[in-house]
């Protein structure tokens, strides 16, 4: 049969506010001791009553309006009951059938072959996060569970998209879209790793021609891009084979088990009755004035469709090498700063996308915390343009730049790495080459062109590199010519 892949997405954003979604407690919950950031609110105490924190709506707010959404000038809170230790009141406080915001789209530009999609959101709404469960093991058992409630209460965004998503791939440029969108609108900082954004996919099979849809399953657990690609596949191929071999896919929902590269069976699939949703008797429906919605329009800052396109226009980078600089906001903000001091662009993009990026990950670095600043790449490359190195020495420079954070000037004088541009120091070597080496010399009198290339390499050889290959080739030739028969 012909099939279509049919995903959809939920993915969770963690508001960046410093305090908590309904009570004064600080979101800060990552290398704090366990339980210490935690009110009767947060811990789901008798008599705690929540109040909605103010910053945290604005920031879903932001996210909102930059996904295209249509902000409801009412919405409302709801009860999602159901129990679980990490859930001290044994409810979500989220909202149901009257979201913060819906209606939204994101536009996508997909792979080699450059489709372009169009991605719909069905709704954003906001609700409030549960505790951490921290299980201790001894010899791969579990011995013992606790319970951590300083995330109990931190602000989320929950996204769901329409099922309008056709491929994995498809999926990942979405999510990259989408982190860096948070990250632009300095809501979130978008680390799967980290969870502060979480994605759950909704996944099946539709019959090409039929258009019947198959049975959906969800695939939760799955904490970097990586791992969501290959779940995604993987889930794939399953709902396939199944279908080939005549069997049903039951509604489940599945977890990624990334050390065995596959998904199992968590528990099946819950329906939103399971959850006997009732509005939140504590808090009253939100209204949103329309003065502050456009407000918050007028303050957002250059999103990264935008920044990619002024990238093309006023720099003159291709559309990928844009969208590549863009995506995280440090590494498009590191290029502009090394732009102002350095003017070939296409260059200097070269650099930043191959050398720097390449290192940065081989460190495991943030662009942030880069040891060569934006100013000291763009001297590095001046020193280039000027011919004081070969770019091929510029490349151990910069090696060394990385490890030790001193400066390409600096580097380059104490190595001794200066290139060669004394011609009389360059025809000493070449006369010697020329010497040792009369068999190469006469093929190229001869006519064998290509004898010259050896001669230049010898030539380089002797000077470990550091002459002008260009201005070496034109003075060989130039004696080669004048030779005597
Ligand atoms: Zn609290």
């Amino acid at each position: 049969m012909q099939d279509d892949i049919v995903i959809g997405l939920e993915i969770h954003v963690q508001l960046s506010t410093k305090t908590k979604i309904f009570c004064n407690c600080s979101t800060d919950y990552i290398d704090q001791e366990p339980n210490t950031n935690t009110c009767p609110v947060c811990l789901g105490l008798p008599g705690g009553l929540p109040v909605l924190n103010k910053k945290a709506v604005e920031l879903a707010i932001r996210t909102a309006i930059a996904l295209n959404c249509r902000i409801n000038s009412t919405s409302i809170f709801h009860r999602k009951n159901y129990f679980y230790p990490d859930l001290p009141k044994a409810f979500q406080i989220s909202q149901y059938d009257l979201p913060l915001a819906e209606e939204g789209f994101m536009e996508l530009i997909v792979g080699k072959s450059k489709k372009n999609s169009k991605i719909r959101i069905t709704r954003a709404h906001m609700e409030e996060d549960a505790g951490k469960l921290v299980h201790i093991e001894e010899k791969g058992q579990i011995v013992d569970s606790l319970v951590d409630y300083n995330r109990s209460c931190v602000p989320l965004l929950e996204i769901v998209t329409e099922p309008d998503i056709r491929s994995s791939e498809e999926a990942i440029v979405f999510l990259q879209n989408l982190r860096s969108i948070v990250q632009y609108l300095g809501v979130c900082d978008g680390n799967l790793e980290c969870g502060s954004m979480r994605c759950d996919a909704n996944i099946s099979i539709r019959d090409s021609k039929s258009h019947q849809l198959g049975t959906k399953t969800e695939v939760k657990n799955m904490n970097s891009f990586r791992a969501i690609k290959r779940a995604l596949d993987y889930e794939i191929c399953r709902q396939r084979k199944l279908i080939e071999d005549g069997e049903k896919v039951s509604q489940e929902t599945r977890r990624w088990d990334e050390a065995n590269n596959q998904t199992v069976t968590m528990r099946s699939k819950e329906e939103a009755h399971d959850y006997r949703y009732f509005p939140e008797p504590d808090l009253l429906p939100l209204k949103i004035k329309d003065s502050w919605v456009n407000e918050i329009k007028d303050s957002l800052p250059e999103l990264p469709v935008d920044r990619k396109e002024r990238f093309t226009r006023d720099f003159g980078l291709s559309d990928y090498d844009a969208s590549r600089l863009v995506e995280i906001k440090s590494l498009g903000d590191y290029f502009e700063e090394a732009a102002r001091d350095y003017k070939d662009y296409k260059k200097l993009t070269n650099w930043i996308l191959s050398e720097l990026l390449r290192y940065l990950g081989e460190e495991g670095t943030e662009i942030s915390s880069s040891p060569i600043s934006a100013e000291s790449l763009a001297e590095l490359l001046h020193l280039i343009d000027r011919k004081v190195i070969s770019g091929k020495i510029a490349k151990t420079i910069f090696e060394k730049m990385f490890k030790t954070g001193q400066s390409a000037t600096d580097l380059v004088q104490k190595s001794g790495l200066t290139q060669i541009s004394d011609k009389e120091e360059i025809d000493i070597i070449i006369e010697k080459v020329i010497e040792d080496n009369i068999q190469s010399v006469q093929d190229y009198r001869s006519g064998k062109e290509k004898a010259v290339n050896f001669l230049v390499g010898q030539v380089m050889r002797h000077t470990k590199g550091r002459a002008q290959p260009d201005l070496v080739l034109n003075l060989l030739k130039e004696k080669m010519n004048k030779l005597e028969n």
